[in-house]
């Protein structure tokens, strides 16, 4: 990475990773400055801004008509702050035994502060994991990503059977209900019926019949058996 050290202010990696994930989900590589600047909660003036210096530090391209997109070296920052984040969930979540839904939030701020040294000692500590507490996959140190095909719980048919992959982290509510009732990434889950309308899913999980609510539906990701 030909980044300096200095350069690494959490405003950046906070606009690359923001660019990162709405590209991702989009499937595409350009990203709008309004989508970009209501995902991060900022006016579209202070995005168009942000969006000029990442574009002086090479780790962005934009123009009017195309959006924003990451260069090659704005990929890998994405990713190794991905990987930042995603190895301290784990660790906080595993060795400090944090709950899934509050190692999110601690890892938002470590993850800019974190040095090469420690991000290896910890990857070490954990075996070098390939997932994070929510499913997500973590990118290896050469900064490859393992990605999974996987589906929204809320398109199965009724008697499909599924493996629990991910969940995003950012909604602690959503991660306690899971919790509560011991449903989390790795769980094998079978639908069972879908009320018409955009009514409830009813899913035996672990032994046990659960409802769970369209939006919780179509936040869980799964592969099929
Ligand atoms: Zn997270």
């Amino acid at each position: 990475m030909g980044i300096p050290t200095v350069e690494r202010s959490r405003a950046v990696e906070d606009y690359v990773k923001a660019i990162h994930a709405i590209a991702d989900d989009g499937g595409d590589r350009s990203v709008g400055t309004t989508a970009l600047a209501s995902h991060l909660g900022v006016t579209p003036a202070s995005a168009s801004g942000m969006v000029r210096k990442l574009a002086t530090l090479g780790l962005a391209s934009s123009s009017p008509y195309r959006g924003v997109t990451l260069t090659d070296d704005g990929e890998g920052l994405a990713l190794s702050i991905l990987r930042r984040h995603r190895l301290l969930e784990t660790f906080l979540a595993q060795r400090l035994g944090i709950p899934w839904d509050r190692v999110h939030a601690e890892a938002e701020v470590l993850e800019h502060v974190l040095s090469v040294e420690l991000e290896a000692a910890i990857a070490n500590n954990l075996g070098n994991p390939d997932r994070d507490p929510h499913g997500a996959p973590i990118p290896r140190s050469d900064l490859t990503v393992e990605e999974q095909q996987t589906f929204p719980l809320d398109q199965l048919a009724e008697g499909d059977r599924v493996r629990f992959v991910r969940i995003p982290d950012e909604r602690p509510e959503m991660l306690r209900w899971l919790a509560e009732r011991g449903i989390a990434p790795g769980v094998e889950i079978e639908l069972k019926r879908r009320e018409p309308f955009g009514g409830p899913l009813t899913a035996a999980i672990n032994g046990r019949e659960h409802q769970l609510g369209v939006e919780l539906a179509a936040a869980i990701r799964v592969e099929y058996l």
